[in-house]
């Protein structure tokens, strides 16, 4: 019998009720305590399209839903730019891949997990508490607002309202927010930055439940700490592996590296599930850039977050506390609830925890960690495009700078998979530096100067937003925040 505890106290829950609630009671993430008994076998998998094994996982992991297939089927058909491969691998030389997971709608790697977390959570609603509205509440610094929009896009039963910093993301991604279309979404900017936005927003949650005005809605959020997003991101772990086989780059069996560009550790996280669950996974590489915080952990078994917080070109990895570490932590210590409690309470108190000699090895088995700074991510992207014609976003270039230094020092021989998590469209001034070109005005410029110099193609979905009308023009200070939502609340809309 499948269910999920808590990684704080082992309470526990069925998959409905986990997706629905994000985050336990004690605030602990939902985890199954038996993941490795849900194993494929590589028989199972081989040949299998990338939706057979997506529903073949929702299938073994969140049991609870009715149809996986008809999930899978409804979450991505028609949806991504290279089809139903959904997650491309692109050759590079022997022993060197990189696997696409940029092809979804808003061009986002978290296109992948938000394709199918909208209608995990409407399923679990429909069945748990059908007479509720969902209100999903986001505060974004970019990559995640534009990709939940779309995602939650008219998916019956639920409402989301996405904040962003008015001056702190790019003008495309501010575009693809505010023209987003869709009878029940709705995007305000806030004056201030990403944390003052994200803290108000936090605020508002422990207010509105506080208040107890949320009779009939049940207030939620869209980050990447609900068990229905991470499960979504384990196929391609699968489906690189599928396709290594289909080229005949590796014998069955044999053990692939992954070299994964980490922010909140769900990305990664996800490959150490393909990993329990059987696939051949040699060694899981932690990229990170300028913070490199989590290379320290790795190396050192301390996690401090009493440091700089550094603003880089890659900045869905500017993150200090990497939440589904928790997760990590359960499993590496064979699901002792009181030590991963201790660190999150010394966390929250000092801002640090260590972990012990013996536990650190036992991470050490699984992951190592390499820090790439701006001037080598920037030096990357110039390089592979000079020596491979393949052009990289700035948060690939951590993960393929990481991967080289990782096969230099440990000399490993296993076929190296890249995980590339953007379009090098989406962050046209970075590409345009390393490329050494001029900007030459707007980014939509940009991206055909780029095409026309590398010969690559811009993402459809990003050149339309040129001419796209803009839909939502609200922008409230901070403070407003918790009256804003209120009122949108209130207005319950008819789903
Ligand atoms: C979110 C994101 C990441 C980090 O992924 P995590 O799962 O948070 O570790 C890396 N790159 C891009 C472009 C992202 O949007």
């Amino acid at each position: 019998m499948t269910y999920f505890e808590s990684t704080r106290s082992g309470s526990k829950a069925d998959g409905l009720t986990a997706v629905l609630e994000g985050i336990a009671e004690d605030g602990g993430l939902f985890v199954d305590p038996n993941l490795q008994e849900h194993s494929l076998c590589l028989d199972e998998i081989e040949g299998k399209s990338s939706f057979e094994i997506s529903s073949m996982i929702l299938h073994a992991l969140l049991p609870g839903f009715e149809d996986p297939e008809k999930l899978v089927q409804n979450g991505y058909q028609g949806k991504f730019s290279c089809g139903e491969i959904l997650t491309p691998l692109v050759r590079i030389s022997d022993d060197f891949s990189v696997l696409e997971l940029f092809h979804g709608p808003t061009s986002a790697f978290k296109d992948v997990a938000l394709s199918l977390l909208p209608l995990l959570m409407s399923e679990a609603r429909r069945r748990n508490e059908p007479e509720k509205q969902i209100v999903i509440l986001t505060a974004t610094s970019g990559d995640t607002g534009k990709a939940a929009l779309e995602g939650f896009r008219d998916v019956s039963g639920i409402r989301i309202l996405v904040f962003y910093p008015e001056n702190g993301v790019s003008e495309v991604q501010r575009k693809q927010m505010v023209s987003q279309e869709g009878r029940n979404v709705r995007v305000c900017a806030v004056k201030g930055n990403f944390d003052d936005c994200q803290t108000a927003v936090k605020k508002a949650f422990l207010e509105l439940k506080r208040g107890g005005l949320l009779q009939n809605v049940i207030l939620t959020s869209a980050n990447s700490i609900n068990i229905g997003r991470l499960v979504p991101q384990i196929f391609y772990y699968f489906s690189a592996y599928t396709q290594l086989l289909a080229e005949r780059s590796i014998q069955k069996g044999e053990l692939v590296d992954f070299s994964v560009p980490t922010g909140n550790f769900g990305d990664i996280l996800a490959g150490y599930y393909a990993k329990k669950m059987g696939l051949p996974v040699g060694k899981l590489i932690c990229a990170s850039n300028q913070n490199r915080i989590l290379t320290d952990f790795l190396r050192t078994g301390e996690y401090d977050t009493n440091r700089t917080f550094h603003q880089t070109s890659s900045p869905s990895m500017d993150i200090l506390v990497s939440s589904n570490l928790e997760r990590l932590l359960y499993y590496v210590s064979e699901g002792d609830k009181k030590f991963v409690s201790d660190c999150m309470q010394r966390l929250s108190t000092e801002g640090k925890y260590k972990v012990s000699e013996s536990t650190l090895k036992r991470l050490q088995e699984e992951f190592c960690g390499y820090t790439a700074d701006e001037e080598k991510t920037v030096k990357c992207i110039r390089k592979v495009f000079e020596e491979h014609g393949y052009l990289l976003d700035p948060h690939t270039a951590v993960a393929w700078s990481a991967a080289e230094q990782y096969k230099k020092e440990t000399n490993s021989q296993r076929h190296m998979v890249v995980l590339s998590t953007a379009s090098p469209y989406t962050f046209t001034d970075v590409v345009c530096r390393a490329l050494g070109l001029t900007s030459k005005g707007t980014a939509y410029q940009d991206m055909r100067m780029i095409e026309g110099l590398t010969r690559t193609e811009a993402p459809r979905n990003l050149l339309k937003l040129e001419s796209s009308a803009e839909r939502f023009q609200d922008v409230i200070g901070r403070e407003e925040i918790v009256s804003y939502v209120q009122k949108y609340i209130e207005e319950r809309g008819e789903l």
